[in-house]
C-alpha cells in the first residue's frame, strides 16, 4: 500500500517536468535552429562583405591603373608642348653653326660652299613638283611667297593652294615674304607706304595659313632696284618691322622669257662664281622644274651644300 501510496503522490510532479522537458527541447531546437540561421546569415553576410570587398579592391585597381594612364598622358601632353620649343632650339643651333660656317667661308677659313635656293612667286599648282623634287635629294629650300594668282605668269593655274603654306613647314622648308600684290607695275612701289601695306598684308597672310609661322625675310618684286629711289626709305622701313630682304647673285633666267633648258643651264653656269649663292629661281617655270633634279646633283658635285635661308644669314641684309 505505501508503495502505491508513494506511487500516486509522485504522478502529479511528471506532467510538469515533462511538459518542462518539451518545453526545453523545444527553446533547444529553436535555439539550435536559431543559431545555425544566424550562422548562416552571417556566412552570407561575411560572402557578400567579401565580395563587396574584392569589388573594392578591383575598382581601386582599375582606379591606380587610371589614375597611372592618366599621368603618363599628362608627361606626354608636357612633352609635346615642350616639342616646339625643342623645335625651335634645334633649328636656332642648326642656323647658329651654318652662320658660323658663313663666316669662315667669307674670311677664307673654309674651304665649303653654300648654295640657298629660292623660290619665288608661288604657291602654285607646280609647287608640289617641286617640293617633291627636293625631297628626293633631302634638301630645304626658300620660297618667297605672293598672293598674285597664278594665272598672272602661268595660264593652266587657275586655283591658289593654300594648303602649300602647311606643306613649306612640314618639309622643313623656309617660307619668306614677297609681298601680297606683288603688283611692280600697278602701285606696289608707289610709296614706301603701298609696299609696307603690300608686305604687312601678306606677313599675316602666312601667319594664317602656316599655323602662326612668322617669317622676318622680304624679296623686293623684280629685286631691290625695281624700287628705284625709294629703295632706301623702303629698307629703313623694313628695318623698323625688324624684317632683313635679300636679292640673288645667281639665277637661270626663268623670271624671263626663257625657252629652253640649255638656255637656262647657260644662264646658270655664268652667274654661279661665288661661294656663297643666293639662287632665284620661280616655282612656276616647268623648265625650272624639270632641270631641277640634274641642278641639285650638279652644285652637290661641285661642293656646295644646299641650305633654307635664314634670317642672321650674311646673305641676308638688315
Ligand atoms: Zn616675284
Amino acid at each position: 500500500m505505501a508503495k502505491t501510496i508513494r506511487k500516486t503522490s509522485k504522478e502529479p510532479i511528471k506532467l510538469p517536468y515533462i511538459l518542462l522537458e518539451m518545453f526545453l527541447v523545444t527553446i533547444l531546437i529553436i535555439s539550435t535552429y536559431l543559431y545555425f540561421d544566424i550562422n548562416n546569415k552571417i556566412k552570407k553576410e561575411n560572402k557578400s562583405l567579401d565580395n563587396l570587398k574584392n569589388t573594392y579592391e578591383e575598382n581601386i585597381n582599375i582606379l591606380k591603373e587610371k589614375e597611372k594612364s592618366l599621368n603618363e598622358l599628362n608627361q606626354q601632353i608636357e612633352k609635346y608642348n615642350d616639342l616646339d620649343k625643342e623645335i625651335e632650339n634645334t633649328k636656332n643651333e642648326f642656323f647658329n653653326t651654318v652662320k658660323q660656317l658663313e663666316q669662315d667661308i667669307k674670311d677664307g677659313k673654309s674651304n665649303k660652299k653654300i648654295a640657298y635656293m629660292t623660290f619665288d612667286d608661288g604657291p602654285y599648282f607646280n609647287t608640289y613638283k617641286v617640293l617633291d623634287i627636293l625631297d628626293r635629294y633631302d634638301v630645304k629650300a626658300t620660297f618667297f611667297t605672293t598672293n598674285v594668282n597664278g594665272k598672272v605668269y602661268y595660264e593652266e593655274t587657275d586655283t591658289y593652294n593654300y594648303d602649300l603654306f602647311k606643306e613649306y613647314i612640314k618639309r622643313g622648308h623656309t617660307i619668306a615674304n614677297h609681298t601680297y600684290t606683288h603688283a611692280i607695275f600697278k602701285g606696289l612701289y608707289d610709296s614706301v607706304d603701298t609696299f609696307m601695306d603690300s608686305l604687312m598684308r601678306q606677313h599675316e597672310h602666312i601667319k594664317e595659313e602656316a599655323n602662326g609661322y612668322e617669317t622676318k625675310i622680304v624679296r623686293f618684286p623684280g629685286g631691290s632696284g625695281t624700287a628705284g629711289n625709294l629703295k632706301y626709305p623702303i629698307i629703313e622701313a623694313l628695318r623698323e618691322k625688324g624684317y632683313g630682304w635679300v636679292d640673288w647673285n645667281a639665277y637661270d633666267g626663268d623670271g624671263w622669257d626663257l625657252r629652253t633648258q640649255s638656255e637656262a643651264w647657260g644662264y646658270l653656269k655664268k652667274s654661279l662664281d661665288e661661294n656663297i649663292e643666293v639662287i632665284l629661281f620661280h616655282d612656276y617655270c616647268k623648265i625650272t622644274t624639270d632641270l631641277l633634279p640634274e641642278f641639285i646633283e650638279y652644285m652637290q658635285d661641285k661642293g656646295y651644300i644646299l641650305l633654307p635661308l635664314f634670317y642672321d644669314s650674311v646673305m641676308i641684309n638688315k
